[in-house]
């Protein structure tokens, strides 16, 4: 698991994450392949994963926004926690393809992103962060699943990722 930079507490008050605008969301968690078949192995519904590898977002009811179909909304909880997808541990930070480079961002939807963005620790997480993505292990997780690497609008850039293709 990802070291987190958001308290716990701050994140099972906030409504905002797992919850998405349309049904075929580009912001649905983007999944490995080995998650894919971990989640498989549970016995979880097929229809809970699409064709793209995402996370398939379900209708809330009403007010015509969908849900993860792990979100437990009543508790604001994951319940898939412990299997939770690698996009999933270091959100809001998000990777962003731009002109084929790969852009550590931030999603400034989120109000803690937003509030603390200029703040040392927040800056300083950004750089660990970073690190942890240009390490030798984490770059073979993105070259083996490109799926992850897509575009996003609206987002903070920070940082460009090193090459996928450099031999390091
Ligand atoms: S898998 Fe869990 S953390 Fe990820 S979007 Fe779904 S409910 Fe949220």
């Amino acid at each position: 698991m990802i070291k987190q930079l958001i308290p716990a507490g701050y994140c099972l008050k906030c409504q905002g994450c797992c919850r998405f605008s349309e049904e075929c969301s580009v912001w649905a968690p983007c999944l490995l392949d080995e998650e894919i078949q971990a989640l498989l192995d549970r016995d979880i519904p097929v229809a809970s994963i699409s064709a793209d590898k995402r996370l398939h977002p379900a209708p809330a009811g009403s007010g015509g926004s969908f849900l993860c179909p792990f979100l437990d909304c009543q508790g604001n909880l994951c319940r898939i926690y412990d299997l939770r997808p690698f996009e999933c541990q270091f959100y809001p930070f998000l990777l962003n393809l731009r002109h084929e480079k790969v852009f550590l961002t931030v999603d400034l939807n989120c109000p803690y992103a937003r509030r603390h963005l200029n703040s040392p620790e927040f800056q300083g997480y950004t750089l660990w962060l970073t690190s942890f993505l240009n390490a030798p292990q984490q770059r073979k997780i993105l070259r083996d699943n490109p799926q992850l690497l897509q575009a996003y609008e609206e987002v903070a850039e920070l940082i460009a990722l090193k090459a996928l293709d450099e031999n390091t």
